[in-house]
């Protein structure tokens, strides 16, 4: 097959793109190899390519928002989740500490206020830490292929310096939008960010989504077609930080994005696609991580809005 070829020529063109910084924020995170770099496309019959440090794994960050935002909806139903987190883009900053104005919601579940409370509305209002995170490892499992790991040392790293999303989580609660303690969702939130993928994982599990929320390789159903729209939808307007709307008119495919260096990119009955590059953006997507699903949406014509 010429597509590892390709992945690799896409991956050496990346690379002189020096661009960006790890996160500092968390100190694992802020000593990663910049120099590593990594693509993978799964398709929607099952195969799966990569090139570059495959193997390598690292902490899928923010992009668990979106499937814990699946499971949320699971647990306790679209209509409560709607009630309890909006669907705006808020072109704020990630980690802002900001409500819909009017409703008091969050205003996405790809900025953390909602995905707190999209994590605390896993499995049930009075679950434990454990319980949260056995039930969002198993599922990210089952949309990997494989067992998956919560990485303990980015976990008490970024539970170390928690100040600003445990902030996020007292505001929730003031505004009744959450109901359980506050350090429960957000160190259950932390332990979620932190489990442990490459990015073969990830092409799955964006896979399943491209899929209508059928594991390609299974065949098992594994996330309602409602949900699944649902989650697509907020990560075409959401889900880049605040460049989404830049994103969406360069890349034009639904992603997300995660600290550590990772993105998904779901484009519908076609591939998802994986890239990983751990230095990011004054805006905290990985720098040749873009690059790489740019390069990939121009090359293989992805673009959502392009009419062939
Ligand atoms: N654990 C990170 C945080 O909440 C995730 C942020 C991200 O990947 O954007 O700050």
């Amino acid at each position: 097959s010429p597509i590892p070829d390709y992945l690799n020529a896409v991956l050496e063109k990346a690379r002189s793109n020096d661009g960006g910084a790890p996160a500092a924020y968390i100190e694992t995170l802020a000593n990663a190899d910049t120099s590593k770099m990594a693509v993978a496309l799964a398709m929607v019959d099952g195969k799966v390519y990569s090139a570059g440090d495959d193997k390598i794994e690292f902490s899928i960050q923010s992009i668990s928002k979106a499937f814990v935002y699946a499971l949320a909806i699971e647990d306790a139903g679209l209509p409560r989740v709607l009630e309890k987190i909006g669907v705006e883009p808020s072109g704020d900053r990630f980690n802002e500490l900001s409500l819909e104005k009017g409703t008091n919601r969050p205003m996405n579940p790809m900025i953390n206020a909602g995905a707190i409370t999209a994590h605390s509305l896993v499995v049930g209002p009075n679950s434990t830490v454990e319980e949260r995170t056995d039930r969002i490892l198993k599922a990210l499992s089952k949309l990997a292929g494989r067992e998956l790991h919560v990485d303990e040392e980015v976990y008490e790293a970024e539970l170390k310096d928690a100040n600003r999303n445990m902030a996020i989580g007292y505001m929730l609660k003031a505004a009744g939008i959450i109901s359980c303690d506050p350090r429960v969702a957000v160190t259950g939130y932390i332990r979620q960010c932190s489990i442990n993928v490459n990015v073969s994982d990830l092409a799955m599990m964006s896979a399943v989504l491209c899929n209508a929320g059928v594991h390609p390789v299974t065949g098992e159903r594994i996330i309602p077609q409602l949900s699944v729209r649902q989650v697509l939808s907020v990560m075409t307007t959401c889900g880049m930080y605040d460049s989404a709307g830049d994103w969406v008119s360069r890349v034009g495919i639904p992603a997300k994005s995660g600290v550590a260096g990772g993105i998904i990119g779901t484009l519908p009955g076609q591939v998802g696609i994986a890239a990983f590059s751990p230095k990011l953006d004054e805006r905290g997507n990985s720098v040749r991580g873009v690059d790489i699903c740019e390069q990939l949406s121009l090359d293989m014509g992805l673009h959502m809005m392009d009419v062939s």
